[in-house]
């Protein structure tokens, strides 16, 4: 059993990032003037500065931009080893998720795979991870 993850506080920013897996729905910002996502999430468009921005709900897959295996348990009781990636998000140029790779050997993870979102649920919280879509 791993240790648990560092829990994000909840404020109008992010509350639809970390919470739209309740739905089962992986939410970026979105601008409803540039028609552009971002992430992290603000209340202000990162690209054009616009206050028109929402959560929106994206597809959920993406591909494996970059990635590193950990093999260092930095907490006790953490399980090793784990992958660490850079995902880049389908329908969303430009929006990279950091995340965990789960539900394959570590072996099986290689840049350019697809993936789909899979949520790990911690209380209120739902952290986005990702599993190779095979
Ligand atoms: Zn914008």
């Amino acid at each position: 059993m791993n240790p648990p993850r560092p829990i994000p506080r909840l404020d109008a920013e992010n509350r639809a990032f970390w919470t739209g897996g309740a739905e089962g729905e992986l939410r970026l910002m979105h601008c409803e003037d540039c028609k552009s996502f971002f992430h992290p999430p603000r209340l202000v468009c990162r690209n054009c500065l616009s206050e028109k921005v929402a959560p929106k709900a994206v597809e959920g897959t993406g591909v494996v931009d970059t990635f590193t295996v950990n093999y260092q348990a930095w907490m006790p009781n953490l399980e090793v080893p784990f992958v660490i990636a850079r995902v880049a998000i389908d329908g969303a140029p430009g929006v990279f998720l950091t995340t965990n790779i789960v539900n394959c050997p570590v072996d099986d993870v290689d840049v350019d795979d697809r993936v789909r979102v899979t949520f790990e649920q911690q209380g209120d919280i739902y952290y986005p991870l990702f599993e190779k879509i095979s």
